[in-house]
This record gives structure tokens, C-alpha cells and sequence, in this order.
């Protein structure tokens, strides 16, 4: 019964925290700003602005829920918010397709193979 729990929990705890940490909205994708919203100066990406954040002059501070880094964002008007969604989905069709992580490893092997003759 344990080790169930603790099979449960370690499939449980990371659902939760994930979720809580990193969002991933499809690019593109039109948000809900609420109160405020403002453009990620790191990635470009649009979020809403938290209601209680510390407020800078016109920019406040905030933590980018999409790369995680905090700065001082500026409030955007909501005209200017659906642009950087937009714009999302340019970057979306300029996109490489990812190599799947298992595929460069074995890429890497590969190369590391032929590198001893
Ligand atoms: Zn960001």
C-alpha cells in the first residue's frame, strides 16, 4: 500500500508542480488579460500582468509565465497584446521542427562511432 502511495504521489507531484511552474499556451493562442497585460521583454511572448505585483512608474514586476525570468514588464494596451499574438504565430510557421531529444542521442553516437577510424 506504501509503495502505491509513493507511485501515486510520484506521478501526482510533478503534474502539479509543472503545471504551476511553466505554462505552455499554443503560439498564437488569445490570452485573457484581466486587469493588464504586458509583452515578456526576454521571449516576446504576451501574459497577463499578476494584480498584485510591484508596480515600476508604467511597468510592473512580473515573473514570465512561458521562460520563467523576471522583469519589469511594461503595461501594453490590449491592441498591442493581440499583435504579439500574432506575431507568436509567424514564429510558429518559421519554426524548425525539433529534433526528439532520444534522436540526437543517437545522432551523437553515431557520430562518435566513425570518429576513432
Ligand atoms: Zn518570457
Amino acid at each position: 500500500m506504501i509503495v502505491f502511495g509513493a507511485i501515486l504521489l510520484s506521478f501526482i507531484v510533478p503534474l502539479v508542480m509543472g503545471r504551476s511552474k511553466i505554462q505552455d499556451l499554443p503560439l498564437g493562442a488569445e490570452r485573457k488579460y484581466g486587469l493588464g497585460g504586458g509583452i515578456c521583454p526576454k521571449c516576446r511572448r504576451p501574459f497577463a500582468l499578476p494584480l498584485f505585483s510591484m508596480n515600476l512608474g508604467l511597468s510592473k514586476l512580473a515573473r514570465c509565465p512561458y521562460c520563467g525570468k523576471w522583469s519589469a514588464v511594461r503595461i501594453q494596451p490590449l491592441a498591442k497584446l493581440r499583435e504579439a499574438e500574432q506575431a507568436e504565430l509567424e514564429w510558429g510557421r518559421a519554426e524548425v521542427p525539433k529534433i526528439s531529444e532520444e534522436e540526437k542521442l543517437r545522432k551523437e553516437l553515431d557520430d562518435s562511432k566513425y570518429q576513432g577510424l
